[in-house]
């Protein structure tokens, strides 16, 4: 089954991760905002004056936010762009609501989202189905007759929007030509968020072993196995999925685009993986012809095919049982979803309760029908006027970046020809997309949640094989318009900036420059820089895998980016864990590039004008703040913990503090000494771009 993100994606944050796991519960009535509350750009009782900034910038910008915004007791964490995005979902609340009722004058989008949002808050519907939403998958697995046939019911298998199930296939593009899609399968099968729980030997990881085995087990007496059966089963499953994890890519390997790209025809992934029958199950989904696809892990589908001989049916019927039943689980009646939450939610990422349905299915009706949902949100919250101010933002920001570029003294001209043809060719994407998804094909009725998820999903897998063959749609959005982040696509060529990350306190048309251009002009620098990070550098302007670089110049360039992954792996995330400087490596040289060209453009955007202190706060303090403000945030200890595996970008204090110690301009704008934590010694500053 279909859909995962573009491999080389690169999001601002993580604000998608929550809806990998479930969240639920019943009452709490809050009100719906009829607005988005207004929140200020740069907020002085944010912050905590007592802190020298010269030593934790972070803190002095933040610290009064922290006091004043302890974690909500049904988060994981809580930061400006997790609060935006709640009031985002109160706000799309209210929206939904109004598209559920007044039946008879509503136009198709309207009623397809106010349907979806209608079946998914029938809880008592859903609490009455009980397992019998998923029956028919279950009778599907249970007539399984032998592990051949095993690839048309993986095939046909209905399962939720964004879930996979042994693998994850689609369509991708051609790494060596941009302007085509083709078929892609990448590794997947696991119940833990990343291979690594898997391998790991020190006690926590044990710990969470022994919790999730003590998981499955519970979803397979949900089920209905009795006890000791459903311990057996769920150690097997855990030495299934062990074995599938030691065959994956890490996350660090899977920074690399040529480890990923292995292109084949179909007759050598069936020599590579002969026990899964490639052939039925490419037919079953009605995949066009496939001359070639790319298997990113080939390692990963030798195991697999190797398991499926060595392991009895029986342990294969259960290992399908499981997947199926925990990703319906957040869908299910409320024994499932307690469930879910416990292991996913609570435990593994510390939230201490349950979110209210409502805001649940708020999210889930934006991941299901995120263009339609998003047509409604941008009417009432993108002008054409706040596109086209951040727009300007966007131009001068590349303007800057151009800039900069023809001034770096480490970089042959040759390189910089190719820097500047890549930078000039990105697509700017801002707000929303030219052109709607057509959700018209997709049905959707207000008493049938499991059903209408159902059919998301399949539509979304369609829509994804009928792009294999097909030339690459440049319009196209991985994130729907009401997202609080952004995105660099290394293979598009693209930054994508949707209607919710720019909405105050992240950009605020009503604040001084400088706050918005430290804040949302960093964000973009950020996007851009990607296209020039260790990763993204590696894709030409066109968005192909293909080297652009003299060789020298990559010598030097890489010389610079390991500063800033030796910098980062000496800060701690949480207990004894540090940052894993190569995992969050592409990020933290986006944080360091994106401000210090927004700082280049924000000069340059201000230079005729005479600024003035405003709040006891310089200009150029004032955008060091805004800067710090993007990212003012709490987080459980147990969120640090998942997020130091599976996040690729440094904690809060260190994208914030980690970045101005390599800023001079920062020590100056705040008089700071040499010696002082904040400012870094001429030769230890980290260059990159
Ligand atoms: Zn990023």
């Amino acid at each position: 089954m279909a859909r995962k993100l573009p491999a080389f994606l690169s999001l601002l944050s993580l604000v998608l991760l929550p809806l990998a796991s479930a969240q639920n519960s019943s009452s709490a009535q809050a009100a719906a905002e009829p607005a988005l509350p207004y929140i200020p750009g740069l907020d002085v009782t944010a912050m905590d004056k007592s802190v020298d900034p010269c030593v934790d910038l972070y803190h002095y910008a933040c610290g009064g936010w922290q006091k004043k915004n302890p974690i909500p007791p049904d988060q994981t964490s809580w930061n400006v762009y997790g609060k935006l995005y709640q009031n985002n979902l109160m706000f799309l609340r209210g929206i939904l609501e109004q598209a559920g009722s007044n039946t008879a004058q509503r136009d198709a989008v309207t009623q397809k989202i106010g349907d979806f949002y209608a079946s998914c808050m029938d809880e008592t519907t859903a609490d009455k189905r009980g397992i019998a939403a998923i029956q028919p998958q279950l009778d599907a697995i249970a007539s399984l007759k032998s592990v051949h046939e095993m690839a048309p019911l993986v095939a046909r298998l209905p399962l939720p929007f964004g879930r996979t199930i042994l693998f994850a296939a689609g369509s991708t593009q051609d790494p060596d030509n941009s302007e085509q899609e083709i078929a892609d399968l990448d590794q997947g099968g696991l119940g833990l968020p990343d291979r690594d729980y898997y391998t790991k030997e020190d006690a926590k990881s044990k710990e969470i072993r022994e919790r999730y085995v003590e998981h499955v087990q519970k979803i397979f007496e949900l089920l209905g196995d009795n006890s000791p059966a459903a311990k057996q089963n769920a150690e097997t499953i855990l030495r299934m999925e062990t074995a599938l994890a030691k065959a994956s890519w890490t996350r660090v390997e899977r920074r690399d685009p040529y480890k990923l790209k292995n292109k084949m025809k179909l007759g050598e992934l069936s020599q590579l993986a002969p026990n899964f029958d490639w052939q039925t199950y490419y037919r079953e989904l009605q995949y066009p012809p496939i001359e070639i696809l790319n298997v990113d892990a080939p390692q990963f589908y030798k195991q697999v095919s190797a398991e499926l001989s060595g392991e009895p049916l029986q342990n294969w019927k259960n290992y399908l049982r499981f997947h199926v039943a925990d990703q319906y689980s957040p869908f299910l009646s409320a024994n499932f979803v307690q469930e879910n939450f416990e292991f996913y939610r609570k435990y593994l990422r510390g939230a201490k309760e349950m979110q209210p349905r409502w805001r649940r299915c708020v999210q889930f009706t934006d991941y299901n029908l995120g263009e339609a949902l998003g047509q409604v949100y941008v009417r009432r919250v993108f002008s054409p006027e706040l596109k086209a101010s951040t727009l300007d933002m966007v131009t001068r920001i590349e303007a800057a970046m151009g800039e900069r570029i023809r001034q770096l003294d480490w970089m042959s001209p040759e390189t910089k020809q190719q820097a500047l043809a890549k930078l000039a060719a990105i697509r700017n994407k801002i707000g929303y997309p030219d052109k709607w998804r057509d959700y018209s094909s997709v049905k959707i009725t207000p008493n049938d949640l499991a059903g209408n998820i159902e059919r998301a999903a399949e539509f979304e897998e369609h829509r994804q094989i009928n792009k294999i063959g097909q030339p690459v749609d440049h319009g196209e959005w991985e994130i729907s318009p009401p997202t609080v982040d952004a995105y660099y696509n290394p293979q598009m060529n693209d930054i994508n900036f949707p209607a919710g990350v720019l909405q105050p306190p992240l950009y605020d048309a009503k604040m001084d420059d400088a706050p918005n251009y430290g804040d949302t002009g960093g964000t973009i620098g950020h996007e851009l820089t990607h296209g020039f990070d260790d990763e993204g550098s590696q894709f030409d302007a066109k968005g192909n895998l293909k080297n652009w670089w003299t060789k020298d110049d990559r010598e030097k360039f890489d010389a610079r980016t390991k500063c800033v992954a030796e910098q980062y792996s000496k800060y701690v995330m949480v207990g004894d864990i540090h940052i894993n400087g190569e995992l969050t490596l592409g990020e933290n040289v986006a944080d360091l590039g994106g401000e210090i060209l927004a700082f280049m453009a924000w000069k340059d955007a201000t230079k005729d004008k005479t600024l003035q202190p405003i709040d006891g706060l310089t200009p150029e303090q004032r955008f060091f703040v805004g800067f710090a403000q993007w990212d003012c945030a709490n987080v459980r200890d147990e969120d640090l913990r998942l997020r130091a595996i599976t996040d690729p970008h440094s904690s809060a204090q260190y994208r914030i503090n980690g970045v101005v110690v390599n800023m001079p301009e920062f020590a100056h704008a705040f008089s700071c000494k040499t010696g002082q934590p904040m400012v870094n010694p001429p030769e230890k500053v980290c260059k990159v771009w």
